[in-house]
């Protein structure tokens, strides 16, 4: 069973949770706080696998969870980070947010991506010691790791797709042209995995040809394989169109072609327009005038015609020069790019408490903790969307109400600031 889509699961690890903790020493009757932090949660990495074919692991397994960040301790030890989890995906993989479809990534050219971050680990105690808060009884809660189904979808890399009818000798020819093995069997159906093979082309030049299984009449209709397999030549550049000319299935090769390119149109207009060179195969046993016959029907179509006979080799050499020098005029394989969109985090609406006691001025829970957590104080634009979304839920506003003064300070969540209007 050959899979070739499939909507997993993931979720990756909860922060860990900041300590309460204080400083023991003997002689030292009260020491500062010294809680540490909780460590990261694992986060859900997915990584290409040049060795992988097929999404089938995922039909059987389809939740995966990355660990949790460990709980931060006394003596400002922080919590061990949760380890990620590594998904392994064939190359060419395409990522997508299931909910919304928006493409997350292609792993066609990444390295390494990470679908689901894990969340940060709740600050311990330590860090809320401000000079009017000298011993913080409190710490943060770890965050939740990120939780989505995503869809992964497969989209071969390959250069040259190979398209017609069951039979007519493509497993052959790709076998022919590279060390790439199909099985090669004189029946429908044969070609359920899609094959891939390097071929080279001589002087340094080579491109990916692939062997996708049949396209039958009436695929678009649901019938046989489907059409789910002409996903695979969504990013070849040129497409091979292989007819038996010989008609030793009884089968007339001018309609074998007219009804495979109908069958693409119905997919995708756009595949259908892709470059197409045609190629009559098993020459060697068809009649000069059957040829011909096809030869001048396809040209007359405008297409680029080569006889051969993959199994007997002959013209074979030819057809991949043909493909070679066509590649070189096309553009690069199609990169999907990415569109996703990460939702913001869900601040809620519980309102923060704002005490007040002579120009310091103290805001804590609610919201206002979530997006405390939520922002790297380090990072520039982080701290700017920290200063939007309070603006934006009004607070600023509020304090404004209550009197707050230019200069004053305000301690939000155990950090302080100096409000400026
Ligand atoms: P596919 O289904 O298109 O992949 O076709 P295969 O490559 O599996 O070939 C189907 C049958 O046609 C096999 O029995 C092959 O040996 C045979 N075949 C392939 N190419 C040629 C050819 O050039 N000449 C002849 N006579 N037979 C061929
Ligand atoms: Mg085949």
């Amino acid at each position: 069973m050959f899979v070739d889509k499939a909507t997993i699961e993931i979720k990756a690890g909860k922060g860990g949770n900041g300590a309460v903790a204080f400083h023991r020493e003997k002689y030292v009757a009260a020491g500062g706080p010294d809680g540490g932090d909780g460590g990261r949660g694992g986060s859900v990495v997915l990584v290409p696998d040049p060795n992988m074919s097929t999404l089938m692991d995922f039909r059987y397994k389809r939740k995966y969870t990355a660990q949790n960040g460990m709980d931060g301790g006394g003596k400002r030890c922080t919590g061990k980070d949760g380890e990620d989890l590594i998904i392994k995906v064939p190359v060419g993989t395409v990522v997508r947010d299931a909910k919304t479809g928006q493409i997350m990534a292609d792993m066609a050219e990444t390295e390494s991506f990470v679908a689901a971050k894990g969340g940060n680990g709740g600050w311990g105690n330590s860090h809320f010691a401000t000079p009017t808060r000298q011993a913080p009884r409190f710490a943060k809660a770890g965050l939740p790791g990120v939780e989505r189904e995503i869809t992964l979808e497969l989209k071969l890399l390959a250069d040259v797709g190979l398209v017609g009818f069951p039979n007519v000798g493509k497993s052959t020819l790709l076998s022919v042209v590279s060390k790439a093995r199909p099985k090669i069997a004189n029946y429908h159906f044969t070609t359920l995995f899609p094959n891939l093979g390097v071929v080279y082309a001589g002087e340094g030049r080579s491109f990916v040809m692939a062997d996708i299984p049949g396209i039958i009449e009436g695929a678009s209709e649901g019938a046989g394989l489907g059409h789910d397999f002409l996903r695979h030549i969504d990013r070849c550049r040129l497409l091979v169109h292989v007819v038996d000319v010989s008609g030793s299935e009884g089968r007339d090769p001018v309609t074998d072609f007219e009804e495979i390119n109908a069958e693409l149109e119905k997919y995708s207009a756009e595949l259908a327009s892709r470059p197409m060179l045609v190629c009559a195969n098993k020459c060697d046993i068809a009649s000069d005038e059957d040829i011909g016959r096809f030869e001048e029907y396809i040209k007359g179509a405008g297409y680029e015609f080569f006889r051969i006979s993959a199994a007997a080799h002959t013209g074979v050499q030819e057809l991949v020069n043909a493909i070679s020098e066509k590649l070189s005029q096309l553009p690069p394989i199609t990169v999907y790019e990415p569109d996703f969109v990460e939702a913001e985090p869900e601040l809620g609406s519980d309102e923060p408490t704002i005490e007040s006691d002579e120009g310091y001025w103290t805001v804590d829970g609610g919201w206002v903790d979530m997006l405390v957590q939520n922002t790297n104080f380090t990072d520039y634009e982080s701290r700017m969307h920290f200063d939007r979304v309070m603006r934006a839920r009004g607070l600023f506003d509020k304090l404004e109400e209550m009197g707050i003064a230019e200069g004053d300070t305000v301690n939000v969540c155990g950090l302080e600031f100096e409000y400026k209007r």
